[in-house]
């Protein structure tokens, strides 16, 4: 069969859940996953046929997409600041409003690196699938880059995302809310912890609400800011006197999280928008 006759019945199927630009980005998406072609190598080949197993495969795709089932989840992998991730139901799918916080703190380091002798350490807390410190490993690659997390099958995805993108990150399997001490002083401690509250269900997507994994997600209504709070006092002991602690954060909490920062005594407080114009990330100094 043409795929090009396939990509009818693909669209025509997709159109009752989706609008056309994402049927059309998934097609090419899965174009690159099965085919290994672009969107071009495609134009350039109109007459290229899929065999009987490549349907098999198409429709098996689709099927799960109609259940709004992530795209990423269904091929197992994603690209996050121009890298390859796997990824599964264990871990949360790479956001883009995450690759901003990666660049200010590469941003950040890249300026200060400069006046700076000694090794940097850095620590992320909640890898999930290990995006935030393989991709600051990937840039910064004199730092010393360590990782917790409490899931024990995130952290496989994330290791294996190590060994894909052939860096070292040391991975650690801890529950945040137990630790009493990071063991280590860091020059850069950054999370993207939990913060979706409870309320916020109704406006979330079945894509995600459906999938992806509610511990890396949700926190109670009433205590929305424990995991800040809890890494802000772990950052207190734990940062060397120039270190910097990152915070992605929930766009609704920005002057919440500030004041939270600003009660603990962090110095230079800066709120910064996403792409979007949402509040979305923090940086501070003990
Ligand atoms: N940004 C994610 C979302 O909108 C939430 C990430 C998180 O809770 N840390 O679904």
């Amino acid at each position: 069969m043409f795929l090009k006759t396939y990509k009818v019945h693909f669209t025509s199927e997709l159109k009752s859940v989706f609008d056309a630009m994402e049927i059309e980005s998934f097609f090419f998406i899965i174009l690159k996953h099965l085919h290994q072609m672009k969107r071009i190598d495609l134009a350039l080949n109109p007459n290229f046929e899929i065999n009987e197993g490549d349907l098999v495969q198409w429709n098996s795709i689709l099927k799960e997409l109609k259940q709004e089932k992530p795209i990423q989840y269904i091929i197992g992998e994603t690209e996050f600041y121009g890298l390859r991730f796997f990824v599964n139901e264990n871990t949360l799918i790479p956001r883009p409003e995450t690759e901003e916080l990666v660049d200010w703190i590469i941003e950040n380091q890249t300026s200060e690196i400069r006046n700076q002798t000694s090794e940097n350490n850095i620590l992320d807390i909640g890898t999930g699938s290990g995006c935030i410190p393989i991709a600051l490993k990937k840039n910064l690659p004199e730092a010393s880059v360590y990782a917790i997390d409490i899931s024990e099958q995130a952290l496989a995805v994330a290791q294996k995302n190590a060994l894909e993108n052939k860096v070292r990150i040391n991975f650690i399997k801890k529950n945040i809310l137990e630790v009493t001490d990071l063991e280590k002083q860091f020059d850069i401690i950054v999370s993207n912890p939990p913060y979706v509250r409870n309320l916020e269900k109704v406006a979330i997507k079945k894509n995600v609400l459906e999938y992806e994994p509610h511990l890396a997600l949700f926190v109670s209504d009433d205590d929305a800011l424990l995991f800040y709070r809890k890494i802000a006092l772990l950052a207190k002991k734990n940062l060397s006197s120039k270190g910097k602690l990152f915070f992605e954060i929930n766009q609704y909490l920005g002057n919440e999280t500030v004041c939270l920062l600003k009660d603990l005594g962090f110095q230079n407080i800066q709120l910064k928008k996403d792409f979007y114009g949402n509040d979305r990330m923090i940086c501070c100094n003990v």
